[in-house]
């Protein structure tokens, strides 16, 4: 079966390959053909991963998922979530918005925060389903470690006492918000896969 990621993220489409073996052919937007930006209009995560599987279904008629994730710190009333991607502006680097966040921090004692991934999946025009992963945890004072992206680095989960930028690739894989959140979606489609 032939499926659709609404990403050309190379490390998002190799994970996700790697997870769900071969019964599955994943398809890139590049892949499909499609070149264009798709809308991220809305003001939550579900609603942008939605949106993103919905447009490309409408345009191609294939089954198609796509995800969104979000950093929401408590202290900041759930900040910079839908926005993290974007949150120190519109073409800021990843160390401008942990800059950014850094500063807003300060001064605050509760750290607590969560990462969320949504997934959904759009196998026919009736059928839809969501995935959710999140992992708790708290925003660092300071950088540390270099690994990884945007908010790795001051981001340290519970029960760890290092942050995602400090860990292996595997172990953040392993309990990370997009990594539980893809091993539900692939448990989903390989229970799929087993009935048809
Ligand atoms: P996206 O929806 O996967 O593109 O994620 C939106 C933004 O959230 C990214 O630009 C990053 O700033 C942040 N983000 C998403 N996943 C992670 C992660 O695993 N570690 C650190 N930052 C992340």
């Amino acid at each position: 079966m032939e499926l659709i990621f609404a990403t050309n993220n190379k490390h998002k489409l190799e994970e996700i390959q790697a997870i769900i073996g071969s019964s599955f052919k994943i398809l890139s937007l590049n892949d499909i053909g499609f070149s264009g930006d798709i809308p991220e209009t809305q003001p939550t995560i579900e609603g942008n991963a939605l949106q993103k599987a919905e447009y490309i279904f409408e345009r191609f008629n294939k089954p198609v998922f796509a995800d969104d994730t979000g950093l929401e710190v408590i202290a900041l009333n759930e900040a910079p979530g839908v926005y993290s991607a974007r949150y120190a502006g519109p073409d800021c680097s990843f160390s401008d918005n942990v800059n950014l966040l850094l500063k807003n921090l300060l001064g605050h004692t509760d750290r607590s925060s969560r990462f969320k991934t949504v997934i959904a999946l759009k196998l026919s025009e009736s059928h839809l389903k969501l995935f959710e992963g999140i992992i708790e945890g708290v925003i660092t004072e300071k950088i540390l470690g270099e690994g990884g992206f945007g908010y790795d680095p001051i981001f340290k989960p519970k029960g760890f006492s290092e942050t995602f930028s400090e860990m292996s690739t595997e172990t953040k894989n392993r309990i990370s918000h997009r990594g539980l959140a893809t091993q539900k979606l692939v448990s989903f489609l390989k229970e799929l896969n087993e009935k048809i």
